[in-house]
């Protein structure tokens, strides 16, 4: 995270104004007691990192979000960011292309090409590309993708949603806060994104069920806040029938299904509304002009996957559940770094393949 933070920081000034980076902080609010001594908890663990993180009185998170109701204290960190992602993706696209990174869009890679055991190109809709070393970032998509290659990654996606709210009263906070029912985010452009962890929705499939054990400390910790469903609409990764195997030469899952565009789950969008009203009642419920959603990958432990798959060329960079943004950076530096068996200079035992294999012990290090 801190490393995260300082690649950001280091940006040139005018890519970071391009991009929208700001300072706004983050915080997150407890409602009770027991949520206050697990941030003292995560605070007594983050401390030896160096970070700005501190706690807040009941008096402070008044000062800061005046006529709030129900807040006992927070957990705030000053010096996290924000930037766009529409807007940053592509200005970070098009100083890697000046930098002599090729960028090829629609072609969907369709699998490794082997040779004597080791990757000798990447087959894609538009021809091969020739090369021994691979990094497999596909987000959701990345253990569909492995397992045509008999290589298991437990990952499933959740999909998530967000509301866009109009202008709310001048002077209304323009950082990011969540609690334990909502997350708020003030937009540069005017309004603020809200989310509600109880819009959450999973699709059940065969990937779910295979992994069930896997993922039951998740589902048993996100009980309440995520909506099952029996299917995913035809053509996501863990759709019934989406093919688990395909020729290079049959239409694969990447063709069929190019953009994973989940509706948002508009049935939240009221609950949103009256949890925000009842948060600020001066306010009241807001009124939303937008929404989308997005499905978030995640491993078991919610850790991100960074390390070498057991096929010699092939890296993993996935996993990255709900801060795969915010932690780019960093993650992109130490792939680059291991593929070119680089010191990472950075202990990545956290985030190897082979933890939810070989018996190592499992937490779910933090909400999605
Ligand atoms: C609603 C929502 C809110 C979020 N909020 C935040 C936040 O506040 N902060 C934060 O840090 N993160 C946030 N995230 C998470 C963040 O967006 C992800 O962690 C991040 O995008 C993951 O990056 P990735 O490169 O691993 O995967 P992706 O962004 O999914 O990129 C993978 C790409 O690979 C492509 N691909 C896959 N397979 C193939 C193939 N076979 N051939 C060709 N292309 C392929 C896909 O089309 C996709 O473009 C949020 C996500 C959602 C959905």
């Amino acid at each position: 995270m801190m490393e995260a933070m300082r690649l950001w920081q280091d940006l040139p000034q005018r890519m970071r104004d391009a991009i929208g980076f700001k300072q706004t902080g983050v915080t997150y609010l407890a409602r009770d007691a027991s949520r206050m001594a697990a941030f003292e908890h995560w605070l007594d663990q983050a401390r030896p990192y160096g970070i700005d993180t501190r706690m807040l009185s009941r008096s402070a998170v008044e000062a800061m979000l005046p006529n709030s109701a129900g807040w006992i204290g927070a957990l705030q960190t000053p010096s996290d960011a924000q930037a766009d992602p529409l807007v940053t993706v592509p200005v970070l696209a098009r100083a890697a292309v000046a930098d002599g990174v090729i960028i090829r869009e629609c072609s969907a890679v369709l699998g490794l090409e082997m040779s004597a055991g080791s990757i000798s190109g990447v087959v894609t809709e538009t021809g091969t590309v020739r090369c021994t070393r691979v990094v497999l970032a596909g987000g959701a998509w990345s253990s569909l993708f492995l397992a045509a290659h008999g290589v298991k990654l437990r990952q499933l996606s959740v999909v998530s949603s967000v509301f866009t709210t109009t202008n709310l009263p001048a002077g209304f906070a323009c950082g990011a806060f969540a609690d334990d029912r909502l997350a708020i985010r003030g937009k540069a452009a005017g309004g603020h994104n809200l989310t509600a962890w109880s819009s959450n929705k999973f699709f059940i499939g065969p990937d779910a069920v295979r992994n069930f054990g896997a993922f039951l400390p998740h589902l048993i910790s996100d009980f309440r806040s995520t909506k099952l469903r029996p299917a995913a609409p035809e053509g996501y990764p863990d759709a019934w029938g989406t093919p688990r195997r395909w020729n290079n030469t049959d239409q694969s899952p990447f063709e069929r299904c190019r953009i994973l565009n989940p509706h948002p789950d508009m049935a939240s969008m009221a609950q949103l509304q009256s949890q925000f009203a009842s948060a600020f009642p001066s306010i009241g419920a807001p009124e939303i002009v937008a929404s989308w959603a997005g499905m978030i990958d995640v491993t078991p432990d919610t850790l991100p996957v960074v390390d070498h798959a057991p096929i010699p060329g092939l890296v993993i960079a996935t996993g990255m559940s709900g801060h795969g943004f915010g932690i780019a950076p960093a993650m992109a530096k130490m792939v680059a770094a291991i593929v070119e068996a680089r010191a990472p200079q950075h202990d990545l035992l956290a985030f190897r393949y082979g933890r939810f294999f070989n018996g190592s012990p499992r937490h779910v290090s933090s909400a999605i």
